[in-house]
């Protein structure tokens, strides 16, 4: 009874002369722009009707200024900005498109590069062929043509290499915008150039640890499960590593990673590192799709510890040195380097 009376009193308040305001409003607005009243157009309408300094508000606003009707694209985008919610997402899907239109643009310049090329060449073997002939009547002058024409072949190949060169740069400032220069796609953890540049951002006397991890036998579950499977390993090792590692986890290419602490010593490190492995260890990884036990994922790794201005490479290569006798000493474990 009284869960009735709550509802009747509910459904009364939404039909307030101000609800019912808004509802005539949202109507219009959907009429006005000739759209459907499906659930996206709604929440379209009612966001830039009750929130018009919102974001789809202001949105709505700039795209209608002198009554100009809302082209179905609008809306669609309007959706993504009403659901995702801020400029971010916006941004991130205006780069994202940038940088495809960019990569498309860059094979066209290149297919074009190779046409050029190719082009070239072939008339150039042509001109060595004519010279070949003699002195016939008209030769000398197709002669003067194809020249002529190597010429503009020639400025046009350096005008697209100007071109590609100018698009690889655009893409980069592009992929920096977007972040993915320094992230690794497959685990999206740091690439080694965020590592790189992680270090390059401390001072000389700053004292640091370098780990380097290399999963044991990796070769073994690309063979036996299939590259798929490898690389959800990858990903696995790469969120362990990032969720227990307590130091910044980057992916240094293939399945190596490093590590890099600021706050630590070896002994420190090496007990961090070790608690990643037995993470791992404890766990029993089975392949999804088949239910296949896929054994203890392992690493090795190589510890080192001195200070920044030792230079990267320097630490980098002891680091690996100290891998390398833990790979030999019989894997899944870490080995300091002296
Ligand atoms: P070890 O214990 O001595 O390190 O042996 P390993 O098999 O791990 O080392 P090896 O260097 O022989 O093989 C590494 C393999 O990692 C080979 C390569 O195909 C694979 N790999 C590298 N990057 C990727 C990747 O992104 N995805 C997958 N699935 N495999 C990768
Ligand atoms: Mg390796
Ligand atoms: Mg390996």
């Amino acid at each position: 009874m009284g869960t009735r009376t709550i509802e009747r009193g509910s459904a009364q308040g939404a039909a307030t002369p101000q609800g019912q305001e808004l509802f005539g409003q949202i109507g219009n607005f959907l009429l006005a722009h000739r759209l459907t009243p499906d659930p996206r157009n709604y929440q379209i309408a009612y966001e830039a009707i009750a929130n018009p300094s919102g974001v789809v508000g202001r949105e709505v606003a700039a795209l209608t200024d002198g009554g100009v009707r809302l082209a179905a694209e609008d809306v669609a985008r309007l959706g993504g900005v009403a659901t995702k919610g801020d400029g971010k997402a916006q941004e991130q899907a205006l780069l994202n498109r940038a940088l495809s239109q960019v990569e498309g643009f860059a094979h066209t310049v290149e297919i074009a590069a190779a046409e050029a090329n190719n082009f070239g060449r072939d008339l150039m073997k042509s001109a060595e062929t004519m010279r070949d002939v003699g002195p016939h009547a008209g030769v000398a002058e197709i002669e003067r043509l194809t020249g002529a024409m190597i010429e503009r072949v020639q400025r046009a190949e350096q005008k697209l290499e100007h071109a590609r060169r100018e698009t690889d740069e655009l893409r980069s400032a592009l992929e920096e915008a977007r972040g993915s220069a320094r992230t690794d796609p497959l685990t999206e953890l740091g690439n080694r150039r965020a590592f790189d540049d992680a270090f390059s951002a401390l001072s000389p006397d700053d004292r640091v640890t370098v780990v380097i991890c290399d999963v044991d036998h990796f070769k073994r579950v690309n063979d036996h499960y299939g590259h798929a499977v490898g690389d959800r390993v990858l990903r696995t090792v790469a969120r362990t590593l990032e969720e227990e590692c307590k130091g910044l986890a980057t992916r240094y290419g293939g399945e190596e990673f490093a590590v890099l602490y600021t706050d630590t010593d070896d002994a420190l490190a090496k007990e961090r590192i070790d608690a990643v492995r037995e993470n791992l260890a404890s766990r029993r990884f089975r392949v999804r799709e088949t239910d296949q036990p896929l054994g203890v994922i392992s690493f090795s790794a190589g510890l080192v510890t001195g200070l920044v201005g030792e230079g990267r490479a320097s630490l980098m290569a002891r680091a690996d040195a100290a891998l390398y006798r833990a790979k030999g000493e019989g894997r899944g474990r870490t080995i300091i380097a002296p």
